[in-house]
């Protein structure tokens, strides 16, 4: 049996499903998570399909989480999306459920659970909750609301279908998707919405970032700074994108101080893989778009030159 058929036989089985995500989540871990909760519960309407994790900021668009007691767990079968490794997965009592199964689409570096489909080639963990669905569509019952959360974890993460990891296929699925009617357009609107505050700290972007000949990038976000502009670290996200679009740019990391004091890395690359970075200070993530921790602003420079070594020796 393969995997994915396993998978449905544990849902089958299991009267009570608890659908876990990432801390810190994005449109994907939402989208993948609370899409899959839907087509469970328009599948097996018999069944409790709880979606658990706490509040998402600046996401409550997409859906709302669920407070369920430890009691709930009990003889539960629990499915983590979109999360790499363990200590990321919001909300620890994941491991109170009879059987754990991982949902992924990053590389699969901290495997966990009794079942794991991990598929590091698709674009965002929402296109392979909709292979699911294509997979046995006798079934999986997709809805107008499934779709919407899906095509929206699709879209975040392909950065709207920018990014190499959107092949043929995940055109297609979006389009398989679109076809259930939901607000698409007003939905995409809603992804690219940012504050004003949010606007002005691009402006910041622009002006303050620092680019060199290798191609290498970096702008720093101090906490005084943030409180300044009014935006929130989960805000950020709205910035983060900005300086692949200038030219010259191949690879660039944003670094976000934290409230206590280290400085949370997020790093992007059009070429360069820079995981590798990221997995050497305390992070990790896909090729092209990674996060690490830097402790002090010595270390932040020690990664930036890391990057801007990848950046020199990339021939495209
Ligand atoms: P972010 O810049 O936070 O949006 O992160 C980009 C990607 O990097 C995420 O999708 C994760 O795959 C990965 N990532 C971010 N932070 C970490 C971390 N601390 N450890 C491992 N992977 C991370």
């Amino acid at each position: 049996m393969s995997v994915q058929a396993d998978i449905l036989a544990e849902i089958k089985a299991y009267e009570t499903i608890i659908i876990h995500r990432h801390q810190r989540p994005d449109p994907d871990a939402i989208g993948s998570q609370v899409g899959l909760a839907e087509l469970l519960r328009a599948s097996f309407p018999e069944k409790k399909v709880y979606q658990v994790g706490g509040p998402a900021e600046g996401l409550d668009y997409l859906a709302q989480m669920q407070e369920i007691p430890d009691s709930t767990y009990q003889g539960a079968l629990v499915i983590v999306t979109d999360t790499a490794n363990a200590p990321r997965i919001s909300d620890d009592r994941f491991h109170l459920g009879d059987k754990l199964i991982k949902i992924d689409h990053h590389p699969n570096e901290e495997p966990y659970g009794d079942f794991m489909w991990v598929q590091d080639q698709a674009s965002s963990c929402s296109e392979i909750i909709a292979d699911f669905w294509q997979l046995f569509p006798e079934e999986l019952h997709m809805t107008k609301n499934a779709a919407r959360l899906l095509y929206a974890g699709i879209v975040g993460d392909t950065g709207r279908f920018l990014y190499p990891s959107s092949s043929s296929h995940t055109l297609r699925m979006a389009a398989d998707l679109i076809d259930f009617e939901f607000d698409y357009s007003g939905l995409n609107r809603q992804i690219e919405q940012i504050s004003s505050n949010v606007a002005r700290l691009s402006g910041y972007v622009y002006q303050n970032l620092e680019m060199d000949e290798s191609g290498a990038a970096r702008v720093t976000f101090s906490t005084e700074m943030l409180k300044e502009f009014g935006v929130s670290d989960a805000q950020t996200s709205g910035v983060v994108p900005l300086p692949g679009a200038i030219e010259g740019v191949l690879a660039w990391a944003i670094f976000v101080q934290q409230p206590e004091g280290y400085y949370r890395v997020r790093m992007r690359s059009k070429g360069p893989a820079i995981n590798e970075i990221a997995k050497r200070y305390h992070g990790g993530g896909h090729a092209l778009a990674s996060g690490a921790n830097a402790s002090d602003l010595a270390e932040a420079q020690k990664l930036y030159e890391e990057l801007q070594k990848v950046c020199s020796d990339f021939t495209a």
